[in-house]
């Protein structure tokens, strides 16, 4: 790590805050992430200094914006490492891309007596929109189970897989579980069938490397406001033969080439997918959020965010009566667990009072608490910029929790 911690931590403001007088220890990362002042300062100077409609003019601050949203957009393209400009489109988030793929794939791709295979392990956002077209196609949604540790039943997957599976789409990693799936052996899986293979990204691409190609995955999702970018941008990576062949998801300006009553023509890629006026201060923001992770080192995160989990694993382990859910070997650092019998709002409260902010809840993936048989969890996510003394407060606080309703 290029930077210390006290360096990485002074480079987001909010970290220094107190929370009921208290030092702030922010492990809701999984939510959202925090941050760095260059981010905000970027977008905030966007705002001072060069605003104007992206792609829309000819004078100088619109030529000046479009530069850079299209310089953000090549800074993507590079971190995901697409083989194209052309396969990044700028999204409102994770649930906006998977949207765009459920409308516009399924609406070409996908009829009646189709399947969509996803997992049970699955954030709502990628389990309601295939509801969705499920619904308007009359297709079936097939769900791939897995097991008490967290790991997907990969023989129940290959056997899921029929001549009808139109798509498959996967987590990279759980937000309540922490497991980061085999999704090169899915999507190997999936192309022996010729099925295009969806990965939602949203709790991956901060922890680590992310490679398109290498995944070989056909679609990739992911929100800026995960990696400490702002919220209202997202990505959708899509193999451009899918795209080119997929019809617009919404209408409107910029993503059309020529508009008469008669016909309407559309716009070439990434462009066909984008209508109306893009969060471009916000994927602007996300390129520079980018390039501090680049600045941290990606490795040196996920080295780092692992020990982390480790130190956080151990410590409430150690406490008689946490439960922990998910127990895989390949994990980021997501952290889900149980004090005892004490509900999981009651113990999100006490800690909050004691300046620590976990999530309760059922994290919009209620599938994985009914698998489980329960209501809900305490998660918490780590961040590279969290420290070790921090994952010492949160296990002390979880004990003192637990003394309390003892
Ligand atoms: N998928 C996963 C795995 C997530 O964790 C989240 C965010 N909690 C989403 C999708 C949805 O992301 P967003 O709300 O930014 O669209």
């Amino acid at each position: 790590m290029n930077k210390s911690i006290e360096e990485i931590r002074a480079d987001f403001p909010i970290l220094s805050q107190k929370v009921y007088g208290k030092p702030l220890i922010y492990l809701d990362n999984g939510a959202t992430t925090q941050k760095p002042e260059v981010v905000i300062s970027r977008v905030a100077n966007l705002f001072r200094h060069t605003n104007a409609n992206v792609h829309r003019g000819v004078h100088l601050l619109s030529d000046n914006v479009s530069e850079q949203y299209e310089a953000a957009r090549e800074t993507v393209r590079q971190y995901i490492n697409a083989s194209k400009k052309e396969e990044v489109v700028f999204t409102a988030g994770t649930t906006s891309s998977i949207n765009t793929v459920a409308f516009s794939f399924g609406e070409k791709y996908v009829g009646e007596g189709d399947e969509i295979l996803v997992s049970a392990m699955e954030h709502h956002a990628n389990i309601v929109p295939w509801q969705m077209l499920c619904e308007r196609k009359k297709a079936i949604l097939k769900v791939i189970p897995f097991n008490d540790q967290g790991l997907l039943d990969m023989e129940e997957y290959k056997r899921l897989i029929s001549s009808r599976t139109k798509l498959v789409a996967v987590a990279h990693a759980s937000n309540v579980l922490g497991t980061i799936n085999p999704i090169k052996e899915i999507t190997a899986i999936a192309h022996k069938e010729g099925i295009p293979v969806l990965v939602d990204g949203a709790q991956s691409i901060q922890h680590g490397i992310v490679d398109v190609q290498d995944l070989d995955c056909d679609f990739f999702v992911f929100s800026g406001h995960k990696i400490y970018g702002p919220t209202g941008v997202g990505v959708l990576y899509g193999r451009e033969k899918w795209l080119e062949a997929m019809p617009p998801y919404q209408g409107g300006g910029d993503m059309v080439a020529n508009v008469t009553f008669a016909r309407t023509t559309y716009n070439d890629l990434p462009f066909k997918f984008e209508a109306g006026t893009t969060n471009y201060p916000a994927a602007i923001g996300l390129a520079t959020a980018l390039d501090y992770v680049t600045s941290i080192g990606r490795e040196e995160i996920a080295g780092r965010e692992k020990h982390l989990l480790e130190i956080a694993t151990r410590e409430l382990s150690a406490i008689s009566g946490v439960r922990i859910y998910g127990t895989a070997q390949d994990k980021v650092s997501v952290i889900s667990f149980l004090p005892g019998e004490v509900h999981q709002y009651d113990a999100g409260m006490i800690l909050d009072k004691m300046g620590i902010a976990v999530r309760t809840g059922t994290h919009c993936a209620q599938p994985v608490m009914d698998r489980y048989g329960i209501p809900g969890t305490v998660r918490a996510s780590i961040a590279f910029y969290n420290t070790e003394e921090e994952m010492y407060a949160l296990a002390s606080g979880v004990r003192q929790v637990m003394e309390m309703f003892a």
